[in-house]
């Protein structure tokens, strides 16, 4: 279990006297109000860098929607991750297209799905959110508003995806991609900032030769990515299918709601993606977890997912998730 919760207790609250027995007893430790923001987690080994953006803005007291989209906007742009944004890989007819979502501290949100041509749809997604009425556009609807936004026009197929996927045509291996492809999939992002708010961010080009047209939960509020300011954050990674018959981060949030930690609520909810998915041994789905007092969590059906995380008393470092299978 990942906590941040600072574990020792007080000596002003309990004295100086206390015994060991005393204090294994106490379940809820106390805590010094400040040390627990801001916090920014991430999926994967590319949420080092995201988290690095993420925390320029919310040290320096920013808000945690902006430092979200921040974080996931590097990433984004990395032609070397073949998961997310630019360099992403393209489905079965070679076209990249790319998934994404967006969510603030007073539930708005905003969603892209099935974008092409633009490399950042995660601010296209706060676009959605901020300056139109609706949550979710998609297709050619949602390229025609970010071009009517001013969003420039881009190739996201590198040399390198365009290669492999000539290789995949060849070999038309399985359309499931490996799992952990990479180690880095998908990035969701979730944040604390210093005022207590939560926003969140999820930001992908989905699985790997999908199908033309496939969406996959990424962009879908309640399944790649759900936040309530009252509660927690939650987002997702892995096979979206499964991911969405579960309606995975909402779950994870309503879990946390009843009152369990974001690390239970996280295993409770691998759980149930494993119910609803009689293939779940061939597949990969993890979330990553965020409550209201800055604690965070994590969990996965197969060993391999981590996860950066930053917080006053963390270096932005990789945290590796626990798992329903080892490897
Ligand atoms: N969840 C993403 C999707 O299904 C892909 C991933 O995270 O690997 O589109």
């Amino acid at each position: 279990m990942h906590k941040n919760r600072r574990t020792f207790i007080k000596s002003t609250a309990i004295g100086a006297t206390a015994i060991p027995s005393i204090v294994a007893s106490l379940s809820e430790p106390l805590l010094s109000e400040d040390d627990l923001k801001p916090v920014v987690i991430s999926t994967w080994n590319h949420g080092l860098a995201a988290n690095e953006a993420a925390w320029k803005i919310l040290a320096t007291g920013g808000k945690a929607i902006d430092a979200v989209e921040s974080g996931v906007r590097i990433t984004e742009s990395d032609p070397t991750g073949q998961s997310v944004g630019i360099g992403g890989r393209p489905d079965m007819t070679g076209e990249v297209t790319l998934d994404a979502c967006i969510m603030n501290e007073h539930g708005d949100c905003g969603s892209v799905a099935y974008l092409k041509g633009i490399e950042h749809p995660i601010s296209v997604a706060r676009a959605v959110m901020e300056k139109t009425r609706h949550v979710m556009l998609v297709g050619d609807g949602a390229k025609e508003f970010a071009l009517a936004q001013g969003f420039p026009e881009v190739n996201l197929l590198t040399e390198k995806s365009k290669k492999d996927w000539e290789e995949w045509k060849v070999s038309q291996r399985k359309v499931l991609p490996k799992i952990n492809v990479e180690n880095h999939d998908t990035i969701g992002l979730l944040a604390l900032d210093k005022n207590g708010d939560l926003s969140g961010a999820c930001t992908t080009s989905g699985a790997a030769w999908k199908m033309k047209g496939r969406v996959g939960d990424s962009p879908i509020i309640g399944a790649g990515l759900y936040v309530d300011n009252e509660i927690g954050g939650a987002t997702a990674t892995g096979w979206g299918e499964a991911v969405i018959r579960a309606v995975g981060c909402f779950l994870v949030v309503e879990l946390m709601r009843q009152g369990n930690s974001p690390q239970k609520a996280c295993e409770l909810a691998v759980q149930r993606v494993i119910d609803k998915n009689p293939d779940w041994r061939e597949i990969q789905v993890g979330f990553i977890a965020l409550n209201k007092s800055g604690e965070y969590g994590a969990y996965c059906i197969h060993a391999g997912f981590d996860y950066a995380v930053q917080h006053p008393k963390l270096d932005n470092q990789m945290i590796k998730s626990d798992s329903r299978l080892s490897l």
